[in-house]
């Protein structure tokens, strides 16, 4: 879904804003919140074409790590999204792909087509992957002395912030991952979903052959933020929790979730819900349950039991002002609700892209892939966050989740109101970025896109 949302919303810019005709191949799935997605799309101009979904239990271990899975399905997908190119009555003269489907750069080189990768997150995750697969060495250093990754002309990565892939140096997820940041560097230009007030610093590191222009050769393009725009409040569907939101103050509830798949380890899921009943503030938690391998409690009953796995009269004693709702939530609809005032997250980026063009100031609590990077921009570099302390790994107390959904939410308090109001800042320069009357920088840089693939269609017409 990370991935999916961000793909789906460039691909409505470039139709609608830009006049592009756009064709979005998507290995299939059977995911439920998916097909929903997919079925929400413009249809002038605009195509959804499933690719057949491929068996690689043949060429992974069931224990390989999610990125590798993914990198070897999107391999195994080349056949197919070359035969389903070929077969197009007017052939498209440019491939964009998220960045675990570079390895399909070699179709476009074939079919004469211009090759983009659209990096679904941050500036500062695309330069550490790029240098980093240009400098193995250091990264070896950085991981095995716990130093900080100097990437020329950015934030340095902390050991305790570093990419999962770096943490499992060895592993066959490292050369995986390392390939992508090989293959990006061929790209004709890369998408980024960020925005020049966002990440000032580190897109002038990516543009600047000094620092990274050596390695990331193609120009980089800041085009967010993209996000899925949530209905108008009331003219949507009927929801529970949006229901329940209305009879709230303004800004009075935090809204915590982990994202489409995040869990938290069962004394982690307790320690959690005695934090957010001893803040004494409103809340809405989408709650799964721990993992099956940590405790009893099985997959299927995520849905009908969140009392098996949180302390016992928590829900009965928070009821009048919490609402808890099991597995999944309407969150682009919730974060856009004037009574949500804070959101605690896995700092996912589209959940942070949602939060901030919301204004709604977070709690980060990074869980795994680029996130522990997230945390610390939003934390240390923006200020529109709180995050836990470090503790390797152990599990967050209580009084100091109580702490921070607080020092969040309690806007009387001058950290509180100086995180609010930056934020805000975040969110008016977001809009302008994007805005198509002021020619904002995000929508400058898609244009520009744009104008490349119109230039290379007439090329390759004529
Ligand atoms: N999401 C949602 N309801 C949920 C959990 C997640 O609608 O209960 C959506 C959320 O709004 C976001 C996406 O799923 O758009 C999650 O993407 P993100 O990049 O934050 O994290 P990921 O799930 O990829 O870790």
């Amino acid at each position: 879904m990370g991935h999916l949302i961000p793909v789906l919303e460039l691909g409505k810019r470039l139709v609608t804003h830009h006049d592009i005709a756009v064709t979005i191949f998507v290995v299939a799935t059977d995911a439920a919140t998916t097909k929903s997605l997919l079925k929400s799309c413009p249809t002038a101009n605009f195509s959804i074409v499933p690719l057949p979904a491929v068996d690689v239990s043949h060429h992974v271990d069931p224990s390989d790590h999610i990125v590798t899975k993914l990198l070897v399905m999107m391999r195994h997908s080349i056949p197919s999204l070359r035969s389903a190119i070929s077969a197009m009555a007017d052939p498209p003269t440019a491939l964009i792909v998220d960045i675990f489907g570079t390895s399909t750069f070699p179709v476009a080189d074939e079919l004469g087509m211009l090759k983009y990768a659209f990096d679904t997150t941050t500036a500062w995750f695309l330069a550490t992957t790029v240098y980093g697969s240009s400098a193995e060495d250091e990264v070896a250093r950085h991981v095995n002395s716990r130093t900080p990754l100097v990437v020329p002309g950015c934030k340095p990565v902390r050991f305790e912030d570093t990419l999962d892939a770096y943490e499992a140096m060895g592993d066959r997820v490292f050369d995986e991952f390392q390939r992508v940041g090989v293959e990006l560097a061929t790209a004709d230009g890369i998408l980024v979903n960020t925005w020049e007030e966002m990440e000032g610093k580190t897109l002038e590191a990516l543009r600047n052959r000094k620092a990274l222009k050596d390695v990331v050769r193609a120009p980089v393009y800041p085009v967010g933020p993209l996000v899925r725009p949530s209905p108008p409040l009331k003219t949507n569907e009927p929801n529970d929790v949006v229901e329940w939101l209305d009879g709230q103050p303004d800004r009075s509830v935090i809204y915590v979730s982990f994202g489409s798949g995040g869990t938290l380890p069962r004394a982690q899921l307790a320690e959690l819900a005695w934090g957010l009943e001893l803040s004494g503030q409103r809340f809405v938690w989408v709650v799964r349950p721990p993992p099956v391998e940590d405790g009893d409690v099985s997959e299927e009953s995520g849905s009908q039991g969140p009392h098996r796995y949180l302390p016992e009269g928590f829900l009965s004693r928070t009821h009048d002002r919490g609402l808890v709702v099991p597995m999944w939530a309407p969150q682009a609809e919730i974060l856009a609700h004037p009574a949500v005032g804070g959101f605690l997250s896995h700092c996912g980026w589209n959940s942070t892209l949602e939060s901030l063009t919301n204004g709604v100031p977070m709690v980060v609590w990074p869980l795994y892939a680029e996130q522990k990077l997230n945390a610390a921009l939003l934390a240390e570099e923006l200020q529109v966050a709180v995050r836990p302390g470090y503790n390797n790994g152990g599990v967050v107390k209580r009084e100091e989740i109580e702490e921070m959904v607080r020092r969040v939410m309690v806007a009387k308090e001058e950290e509180g109101k100086a995180m609010r109001e930056r934020v805000m800042e975040l969110k008016e320069s977001g809009e302008r970025a994007l805005s198509r009357k002021l020619k904002g920088s995000s929508y400058s840089a898609l244009a520009q896109v744009a104008r490349e693939l119109e230039l290379n269609h007439q090329r390759v017409v004529a």
